[in-house]
């Protein structure tokens, strides 16, 4: 069962932070929503609270 978590990512290259989802079982590649950036260095932060 896939399990998913809201993690704070921000983009390296305009520095935007961002609300998405993530799960351990879909490492999906993420960009940039602000069209005139589309970059791909996006960090993923994930927040406190839960353990592996
Ligand atoms: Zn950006």
């Amino acid at each position: 069962m896939a399990e998913t978590e809201q993690v704070t990512c921000k983009c390296m290259a305009c520095g935007h932070e961002y609300t998405d989802t993530w799960s351990k079982d879909e490492d999906k590649e993420r960009t940039c929503p602000i069209p005139e950036c589309r970059s791909n260095s996006i960090r993923v932060m994930r927040q406190k609270g839960k353990k592996e």
